[in-house]
């Protein structure tokens, strides 16, 4: 059983690669972010609060987001974990630590996926997703062959989300840079930390992270 963090600034292309290791390898994909959009469209209190942060581009609380993870972790008996969007904390990354320890499992690498600003930016303000298997899109450099239907499973829910415009991403690099970003020194301390191109191509990117995870499982 292989556990990996991807880790990230928003639009590095964490949830494409992660959908595909859960195709490929038949891992579980744990993600934060989708696991809160889901929450939102609960009705409740807590999920009309998780809105309002999550569209201005803040972090939703460590307490929040922590119990989310456990109960997922607690249910599941996988063929390993991708975390996607989590830990995006100090206090969140010793929380993960703390639960795989607790069941017997541990952190096999922790993937940095980096990409420059400007590229952020311009992949963000072109995304869309499908509503109901949640392959990716974007505008001009992966548009679908018809328009309007998604090339996978022919749906025509497709959705941009409420937090891909140009102010909401300042601040959630904003908090990437001041809140995430110290995890890349705390992993590369624990000596779990790899880095791959997240500028290259799609498959690419995917061999680079195939390559992290055969080194991950050999050590
Ligand atoms: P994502 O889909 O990972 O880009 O997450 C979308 C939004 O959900 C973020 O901008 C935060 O508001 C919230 N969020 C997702 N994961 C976390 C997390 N681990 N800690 C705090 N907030 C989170």
């Amino acid at each position: 059983m292989t556990n990996i963090i991807l880790l990230g600034p928003p639009g590095a292309g964490k949830g494409t690669q992660a959908r595909r290791l859960v195709e490929e390898r038949g891992m579980v994909h744990l993600s934060t972010g989708d696991m809160l959009r889901e929450a939102r469209t609960s009705g409740t209190e807590m999920g009309r609060k998780v809105a309002e942060v999550m569209d201005r581009g803040d972090l939703v609380t460590d307490e929040i987001v922590i119990g989310l993870i456990e109960e997922k972790l607690a249910g599941e008996n996988a063929r390993g974990f991708i975390f996607d969007g989590f830990p995006r904390t100090l206090a969140q990354a010793d929380a993960l630590g703390a639960l795989l320890k607790r069941s017997g499992n541990r952190l096999d690498a922790v993937i940095e996926m980096r990409v420059d600003d400007e590229a952020l930016v311009e992949r963000i303000s072109g995304r869309f997703t499908c509503g109901q298997c949640g392959e990716v899109y974007h505008d001009k450099t992966r548009p679908t062959k018809a328009e309007g239907v998604c090339d996978e499973c022919g749906s025509t829910d497709l959705r941009r989300r409420a937090d891909d415009n140009a102010e909401s991403l300042k601040t959630r690099l904003m908090e990437y840079y001041k809140k995430t970003s110290p995890l890349i020194g705390y992993y590369y301390h624990a000596g779990d930390l790899f880095t791959v191109d997240g500028l290259a191509e799609i498959d690419q990117v995917a061999k680079a992270i195939a390559n992290v995870l055969d080194q991950a499982k050999s050590s």
